[in-house]
């Protein structure tokens, strides 16, 4: 059996009951998938912050550097006002660890109104607009403010590699399920590049390239200018398979694309990074719900599939995955965000049960 060992950051509010729903779920996985798993937990967040004066404690970013395979993120809560010192844990994380594709699922399932959705969004994380290289000049007719935009070859050569990827796997899965809803893998490149012709036109030029090689050779693509990608996305969500972003596009596209399905805590996403992800459900901390033990688990119960993917465990995803959808499909124990009454502890139940 492999066994992998899996960092576990609850980081505040909620993300201290779904984690721990994370954790029973990877333990109860059917032993016939040969998987076993270890655990470390670890600390972040604002709390930890308020105890130690770091939100990221080095001992965090070390653990899950040399002992991981895996982990699992919560939520952080961010100050209202700026708190010096503070800065969010995952944004380092992602720098310190280069988890360089943010990737976010979008999917409803048989029982939700409309076709079915499922499509997901493959950001790139580490260029763009959030390199934060801005300056100030005071000028005569009063303060101007300018920014770096970098796009480089090399991450947007990677991004659209993982895409690539990404949708030849989403199609493996699909073959394998009794109705397969897809015939052939589909990448769409985000830019704007009759705008910025540099920027965006290298990536969608280092994107086309990369998607060109011959193992994506069934892989349909198609480019898509950001602003009318939006348009899309919304009239017709049911027509996208992959979509890759640079940095800021992504970041708009996946949150608008979360709209989609009924509640945030359905929507999981994965920090990946070659060998190495951390699922990470997409909502925050829910100060107003935190303690009440009704947060709804499946955005992370998600996330772990998520996560196990992008460590090779196929086979353990599709499990989680189908166990998800069937709970939601039946629909009768559902957490009060979806209009049920159930408890965070009776839909995990529910999904452990359907495994
Ligand atoms: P939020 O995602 O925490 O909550 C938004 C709304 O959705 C709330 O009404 C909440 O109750 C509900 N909700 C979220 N997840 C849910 C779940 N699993 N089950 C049921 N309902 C759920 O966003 P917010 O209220 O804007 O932010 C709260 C705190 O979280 C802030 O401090 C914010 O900075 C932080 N935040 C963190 C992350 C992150 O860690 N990735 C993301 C967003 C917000
Ligand atoms: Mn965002």
């Amino acid at each position: 059996a492999r066994t992998l060992r899996i960092g576990l950051i609850p980081g505040d509010g909620i993300g201290r009951e779904v984690i721990p729903a994370g954790r029973r779920l990877l333990e109860s996985l059917p032993s016939s998938l040969n998987l076993k798993f270890s655990f470390v937990d670890l600390d972040a967040g604002f709390d930890t912050f308020k105890r130690t004066g770091t939100a990221l404690p080095d001992k965090t970013v070390e653990v899950l550097k040399k002992e991981c395979d895996g982990a699992l993120f919560g939520a952080v809560s961010s100050p209202t006002t700026k708190v010096a010192g503070y800065s969010s844990p995952i944004v380092a994380l992602r720098k310190k660890l280069d988890l360089y594709a943010n990737v976010r699922p979008v999917k409803t399932t048989a029982g939700s109104s409309g076709e079915p959705i499922d499509l997901v969004i493959v950001r790139e994380n580490t260029e763009d607009l959030y390199v934060k290289e801005e300056r100030t000049h005071d000028t005569p007719e009063g303060k101007v403010a300018e920014a770096i935009k970098r796009i480089s070859e090399r991450a947007s050569s990677r991004i659209a590699t993982m895409a690539g990827e990404i949708a030849l796997r989403r199609q493996k899965i699909r073959d394998a399920a009794p109705v397969s809803t897809r015939s052939k893998p589909m990448v769409t490149i985000t830019h704007k590049s009759n705008v910025l012709s540099q920027t965006d036109g290298l990536f969608r030029e280092t994107a086309r390239k990369a998607l060109a090689a011959e193992r994506f050779a069934s892989v349909v693509k198609e480019e898509q200018i950001v602003d009318s990608m939006v348009y899309k996305i919304f009239r017709q969500p049911e027509y996208y398979d992959v979509i890759v972003a640079p940095n800021l596009y992504g970041d708009i596209l996946s949150d608008g694309a979360a709209a989609l399905v009924g509640s945030l805590g359905l929507v999981p996403s994965a920090n990946v990074t070659d060998g190495f992800a951390i699922g990470e459900p997409c909502h925050g901390s829910a100060p107003d719900i935190e303690g009440k033990g009704i947060a709804n688990p499946i955005a992370t119960l998600r996330s772990v599939a998520l996560m196990l993917e992008f460590l090779g465990e196929e086979a353990a995803a599709a499990k989680i995955y189908t166990a998800v959808d069937a709970n939601l499909d039946e629909g009768k124990l559902l957490s009060p965000d979806l209009g049920g009454k159930a408890s965070t502890e009776e839909v995990l139940n529910d999904v452990l049960k359907r495994l």
